[in-house]
């Protein structure tokens, strides 16, 4: 945890210091004001929670007169929290149901992470004891399940997968078959990220989650979403989020990029919480989103 916090301040400091320093002047006037908000939309946080966050901002500052570096940082703190801490709950259900396994989607544009977050995740669960199984869904690329595969030997996760061009929901739906043949905790389904078109990718995912519920049901649809990408991804995730009914968000490659306030513009818009964040390419890289930490991390 030490680690990826000190990941995260590494890249999240700009945005956080740059902050600080503009509202640490000695005369807020209506440039520097603007100034912050900029700063603010630079990062991805999103017009309309900037324009929220400069409004409290300065008539928490103009109630207060002069401040300490400590008290704009409280300041600061209180603001990005108050945008970030949804009540929303933040856990993945991988807890199995009596006689079938969890079952955790995992879905976005390709390149986005998934493959990599569902290896990832495997290896927290079964680092944690759990058995776990993965699909390989997407079946439009070879490689994927390849890589897949790779990750499940690695972390010691058995892969369900069929050929190339194979029906993602078969493959779905297998793996969730092996899942209750094993007695397994939980099934991750790694699924295809092609956006070709809107009714495609409802079909596709629809079916998916269909055959799943014929063995078990989809405890989690977790959206993966790149933060490097920025408007863009975001645009991305939008319409995946009309397709299918995602529980969660997580938000990969933090690790390389400044623009942190992303979190708070996907929550925002999508009405969904960030549930994990990836902080780099290695097994061990996925962390529980902790909003707390992750202000601090922006403040450091
Ligand atoms: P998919 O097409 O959505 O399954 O994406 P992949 O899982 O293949 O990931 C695409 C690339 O992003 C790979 O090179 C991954 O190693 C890399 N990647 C995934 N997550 C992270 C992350 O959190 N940080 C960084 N730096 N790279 C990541």
């Amino acid at each position: 945890l030490v680690r990826l916090r000190a990941r995260l301040a590494r890249s999240q400091n700009a945005f956080g210091q740059g902050l600080l320093s503009l509202l640490s002047a000695d005369k807020l006037d209506e440039s520097a004001w603007e100034e912050i908000e900029d700063t603010l939309i630079t990062a991805d946080v999103g017009v309309t929670s900037a324009a929220q966050i400069v409004d409290s901002l300065r008539t928490k500052v103009k109630v207060l007169g002069s401040r300490t570096p400590e008290e704009v940082r409280g300041l600061l703190r209180e603001e990005l929290l108050a945008q970030i801490d949804t009540d929303q709950d933040r856990a993945v259900h991988t807890e199995p149901h009596p006689g079938a396994p969890a079952v955790v989607m995992v879905v976005g544009v390709n390149g986005t992470g998934k493959t990599t977050t569902t290896g990832k995740l495997a290896r927290v669960l079964v680092g944690d004891g759990r058995s776990v199984v993965l699909g390989a869904a997407d079946t439009f690329r070879a490689a994927a399940a390849d890589q897949l595969e790779t990750w499940g030997s690695r972390v010691g996760a058995p892969v369900v997968r069929r050929d190339e061009g194979a029906d993602p929901a078969s493959v779905a739906f297998e793996a969730v078959a092996r899942g209750v043949d094993d007695g397994a905790d939980t099934v991750i389904v790694d699924t295809a990220g092609r956006l070709h078109t809107k009714t495609g990718l409802m079909d596709e995912l629809g079916k998916v989650k269909r055959v799943i519920e014929k063995k078990s049901r989809v405890d989690d649809v977790l959206l993966v979403l790149d933060a490097t990408t920025g408007q863009n991804g975001l645009r991305q995730a939008r319409v995946f989020a009309e397709v299918v009914n995602i529980s969660g968000i997580v938000l990969t490659k933090l690790d390389g990029t400044a623009k942190g306030g992303i979190v708070i513009q996907v929550q925002r818009e999508l009405g969904v919480p960030v549930k994990l964040v990836g902080l780099g390419e290695g097994p061990d890289d996925l962390a529980p989103f902790d909003p707390e930490a992750f202000v601090d991390a922006i403040l450091e």
